[in-house]
Formats: C-alpha cells, structure tokens, sequence
C-alpha cells in the first residue's frame, strides 16, 4: 500500500484505520475493557472474565470452572472489594435505585441471567448488560470511585425478590479492573 501524500487521502486512511480498531468512537476517558478473574471463598480461582465496551452496553465474557452443577445468580455488585464470604462486595449495582429483578420491573443494573453450569463444572459464556458501562464519570460507570464487582451465588436468582432475587450465599468474586487498552494508547496497565 503507497503512502499517502496528500492530506485527503491521509483523512481517509486515517478513519480507515479507526474502523479497523473498535470501538472507534470511543471519547477519550473510557476504557474500551475489563477484565477479573473470580476466586472463591478459599481464593481458589474458578473463572475469568472480559468486559468490552460497545456502543449500547458491555459485553460480558465469562469462562469458569471447578462450580457445583445448576443454576447461580450472576451479578454486578456495587463495590469492587472481594474478602470472603464477600459481603465486602456490597449489594448489587443499582445507580437508578430500582427494585431487583427483571420479572418485578425495571431491576438493578447490576443483574443479569442466571448462569447454568452443566456436570463439568465448566461453562463459558457471553452475557450482554445494556445497563452498564465502562466510561468513567457516568452514573452507571462499572469504574466508579468505590469500584465494582462481579459475584456468582450459590442458588439461583429468581429475578423478583428484593434485593438480591433470594441468590444465596456468594460463592465466587471478582474485582473489575480496567484493561487499559484505550484506543491509541499503549496498552500497558494503568
Ligand atoms: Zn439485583
């Protein structure tokens, strides 16, 4: 490919180039992703996740390991501190002061569907959470001044009582900490 020399065709490879790295229209203060790895109660890691942010909301992808078969609530908590038994976590993030539970009205935006982990054990996954976001400043920022979490329960979220769909005890944690990988920065940690 010739380089450009002309000042037009520099544009145009320019927003050529801001295309190809998504998401491209990200101001400058967000973060474009996320990550934690969960631990349970002992500090045993049992899974990873990445957080992406896109255009309406952040994509969520969860990989775990070594949980009890069934169902678990999975949720956004409102405090990024994880000591077991993870109270330290607080209650789920709720920046609109709703209700939980997506059968009972609008919710927290910190809940989500309840992971169903097969035999193994093992389950990856990709929730997406419209209601969330990795841009600091916002009110519904997941990089807040307190920090977030992400908790798997030990029973299922039965997506109405409030406050935290009758979940159980949390059984795994994970701080969420900004990747760093803003689009033109360089991708060391911050
Ligand atoms: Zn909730």
């Amino acid at each position: 490919m010739r380089i450009p020399r002309l000042l037009g065709t520099a544009g145009a490879a320019a927003l050529l180039a801001a295309a190809l790295s998504m998401p491209a229209q990200m101001p400058a203060y967000a973060a474009d992703m996320a990550n934690t790895q969960l631990k349970d109660a002992s500090g045993k890691a049992v899974g990873d996740v990445d957080l992406t942010q896109t255009a309406t909301g952040v994509l969520i992808r969860l990989s775990v390991k070594g949980l009890t078969p069934g169902e678990h609530a999975f949720h956004v908590h409102a405090v990024g501190k994880c000591e077991a038994p993870f109270e330290s976590a607080g209650p789920h993030f709720n920046p609109g002061n709703h209700k939980h539970g997506m059968m009972f009205g609008e919710g927290h935006a910190g809940d989500m569907p309840n992971l169903h982990v097969p035999q193994s054990g093992e389950l990856s996954v990709e929730v997406f959470n419209p209601a969330i976001t990795l841009a600091k400043g916002k009110p519904n920022s997941l990089l807040d001044n307190d920090g977030s979490a992400l908790v798997i329960h030990a029973k299922a979220d039965d997506y109405k009582s409030d406050p935290a769909g009758n979940a159980g005890d949390r059984i795994a944690c994970g701080v969420i900490q900004e990747s760093g990988a803003t689009v033109g920065a360089s991708p060391a940690k911050k």
